[in-house]
């Protein structure tokens, strides 16, 4: 098993792990973005968020609901900043899925999930929004 996000579901390596459930194991990330930052990853390995099974997705959302409030107590936060990054072009550097859920303060220097984009659009919404829905199908 290569996989570093499986292993640690399986205990093979260390990891500060705060919660184990039926679907989804919670662990701190071990470069954390601010103090509490936790990973929370399905147990079955899947790379991107439409390779799950249903009953991982509701599972592995369970876990991170759950996880807010204690994490946000634990640490003093006022908020939470709960993202994913669903493949590399996004920057995702390990090919498990897994959120990410950071506490936030006010003043923490810290930007919002607009800030990551330059807002470089160009397709009219009503367009944007046909394609989509004729995708979905
Ligand atoms: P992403 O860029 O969304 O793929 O985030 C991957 C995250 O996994 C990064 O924030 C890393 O710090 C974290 N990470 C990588 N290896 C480990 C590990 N062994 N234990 C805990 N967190 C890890
Ligand atoms: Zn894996």
């Amino acid at each position: 098993m290569s996989c570093i996000f499986c292993r640690i579901v399986a205990g093979e390596i260390p990891a500060e792990v705060v919660a184990r459930d039926a679907g989804a194991v919670a662990f701190l990330d071990v470069q954390p973005l601010a103090d509490g930052h936790v990973l929370v990853v399905p147990r079955t390995h899947v790379a991107r968020l439409e390779e799950m099974a249903t009953a991982d997705a509701e599972a592995l959302f369970r876990t991170v609901v759950r996880l807010v409030g204690p994490v946000r107590r634990a640490l003093g936060a006022e908020a939470t900043t709960v993202g994913v990054n669903d493949g590399a072009a996004s920057g995702q550097t390990v090919p498990h899925v897994h959120v990410h859920i950071v506490p936030r303060w006010s003043g923490d220097g810290a930007g919002t999930i607009h800030t990551i984009f330059p807002r470089r659009t160009r397709r009219p919404l009503a367009e944007v929004a046909a394609a989509i829905r004729t995708a979905l199908g």
